[in-house]
């Protein structure tokens, strides 16, 4: 097993839990960074003593560089620490778990360190694309899924039948709060409404994404890339209880499903232990007293942004990125009573319909489009 993680987003929910597992495991950790909560970061370098620590904000790492300064540990800010953390000489694995496309050039630069990557930020690999698959193909470095869905695909594709033989990937979604709502009844929906998820406790960002049903769009793109799938092999089926992670179909019409209580503890876990399994605190499945799993078709019309998604990814080019920045942008003035719930999907419809689409060659193509999306979201309010 691996010795010395990196956590990149070490003060969120995934950074967080990924720190519980750390610990449990007994591992060392080399680096951890935060975008701006400066007190949790400091509590967590007193606790692990890390070679190097980095806020993102500048003002916050100048504030940390005195707070800490009776300790060894170093201080850096911004892209540059972050790819620093990426990069860590000591680290066996880099686990990102950032929120925002802010990952995408962090997670290049690991696999360019050869680094294996442990990816709980799907924004990455959603704008990033080819380039990020390419770039962990090049460098012989694994990308292990931290996403619950997306390690549920991995964990039932272990020993599977060669890949000609996988007919499709079936990826459950909680449906967030508005499940079963109309669009009008979702037309004047508060932030605190669509900060209340029933299942999941995740970062505001994702929770957002959730409500949308843009986070399943964003999973969708993520699952082609990660498992080399087209989009029109994957399926969406909205389970209310989270407790069946994702599925596979093959030609035979047999499907494999993982399940567990919904824990992330479990597939940050598998992410850092694999291909072995060790001993987890999670609660054990207690099946009997579930009593009855349910399952419904998801609405695509009235949540847009996973139709969005869906032609994004088959529009191919820099189409996901627009629709990652167009809703990263949204999201973000949603959370700050900007605009309202709904949209949030026609933004993220309009921009990709809007913004030019190109094939990306560089990481700076992919930067562009994402500025001309949130350009396009932000001249629209
Ligand atoms: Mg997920």
């Amino acid at each position: 097993m691996i010795q010395t993680i990196s956590i990149l987003g070490s003060t969120g929910s995934i950074g967080t839990q990924t720190l519980d597992v750390a610990d449990k495991l007994g591992l060392r950790v080399c680096a951890l960074t935060a975008a701006n909560n400066v007190d949790l970061l400091e509590k967590q370098v007193r606790k692990y003593r890390p070679q190097l620590a980095v806020l993102f904000n500048e003002d916050k790492a100048a504030q940390l560089r005195h707070t800490i300064k009776d300790t060894d540990t170093k201080v850096l800010a911004g892209m540059e620490g972050l790819i620093a953390a990426a990069q860590m000489e000591s680290a066996d694995l880099v686990l990102n778990s950032v929120v925002g496309m802010v990952g995408l050039r962090p997670t290049i630069a690991a696999a360019q360190a050869k680094k294996d990557i442990a990816l709980a930020n799907k924004e990455t690999l959603v704008a990033g694309g080819d380039l990020v698959t390419d770039a962990v193909r090049e460098n012989g470095v694994k990308l292990l899924p931290v996403d619950s869905e997306h390690s549920a695909i991995f964990q039932c594709l272990q020993g599977a039948a060669p890949n000609k033989a996988l007919k499709k990937l079936i990826l459950t979604a909680s449906g967030g709060p508005f499940f079963g709502k109309t669009r009008d009844e979702l037309r004047d929906v508060t932030v605190e409404q669509a900060l209340n998820h029933p299942n999941w406790s995740m970062g505001a960002k994702i929770t957002i994404d959730s409500a949308t049903m843009m986070n399943k769009g964003l999973e969708i793109i993520e699952a082609a890339r990660l498992f080399d799938v087209s989009g029109d092999d994957i399926d969406v089926v909205v389970h209310r209880e989270s407790i069946i992670h994702s599925l596979i179909e093959y030609n035979d019409n047999s499907v494999i499903a993982q399940l567990g209580v919904p824990d992330m503890r479990i597939p940050i876990q598998y992410a850092i232990t694999y291909p072995e399994r060790y001993p987890s605190p999670v609660q054990e499945l207690n099946l009997a007293q579930i009593g009855k799993l349910t399952f419904f078709d998801p609405d695509y019309e009235t949540f847009a942004c996973l139709s969005a998604c869906k032609r994004a990814l088959a529009m191919g080019g820099v189409a996901t990125a627009i629709a990652n920045g167009a809703n990263e942008e949204a999201n973000m003035l949603f959370r700050q009573g900007k605009i309202k719930f709904l949209e949030i999907g026609e933004l993220v419809t309009g921009a990709i319909d809007s913004v030019p689409n190109v094939t990306p060659k560089t990481v700076e193509d992919v930067l562009n489009a994402d500025a001309l999306a949130r350009q396009y979201v932000k001249d629209r309010i």
